[in-house]
């Protein structure tokens, strides 16, 4: 269980909890249903919409190429050196993945909080069992996250950012939010 905060006091998190803090704190809190199938919308090589790539290494009908989709590729999402991408996928983590022949499934969660203040970050990674865990403090300069004038608009950017994933990944979410250090929710 999580210890008790003190004001501001963010390091002492021992677990994904949403409190109210003095401190320019912004959580993410976005948990899948379990078992999503891992697919994808729009093709990699042609950009057209197609319903859906469940399976895996599927062909595009517009332009025949073959593309696998996996948690990797979901996660390449997020890889543009883009910040409002770094922001939006820094806490990116699949559990409970199962594979079979034909498709891959998985609980999506994105889950952390940023300490604007500290400049530092810690999110949760899941265990095969579920169980949740924080991981170690991070810098947010090493995940190319540099906030330097940081206002809500920065995290709208995220959000939308999250939105569209969540579109073109097709994830369907049980928790979804981003909150401010008085747990409003951004926009
Ligand atoms: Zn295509």
């Amino acid at each position: 269980m999580s210890k008790k905060i003190n004001k501001g006091e963010i390091e002492s998190f021992v677990q994904f909890e949403m409190r109210k803090t003095d401190q320019e704190v912004y959580y993410f809190n976005f948990i899948s249903w379990p078992d999503q199938v891992i697919t994808k919308k729009i093709c990699d090589y042609c950009s057209e919409e197609i319903i859906y790539f469940d399976g895996i290494g599927s062909e595009c009908p517009y332009c025949d190429e073959i593309q696998n989709v996996g948690p990797t590729e979901a996660a390449d999402f997020f890889d543009t050196d883009q910040e409002d991408d770094s922001l939006a996928g820094f806490a990116l983590n699949f559990h409970k993945i199962i594979q079979n022949d034909s498709q891959k499934k998985a609980t999506i969660s994105i889950q952390g909080f940023i300490n604007v203040d500290l400049g530092k970050g810690r999110f949760v990674n899941y265990n095969d069992d579920g169980t949740g865990n924080l991981s170690d403090e991070i810098n947010l300069k090493d995940y190319g996250i540099k906030l330097y004038s940081p206002s809500d608009t920065d995290f709208s950017n995220a959000l939308r950012r999250i939105h569209l994933f969540s579109e073109e990944w097709v994830i369907r979410w049980k928790t979804s939010g981003i909150f401010d250090k008085n747990l409003k929710q951004i926009k």
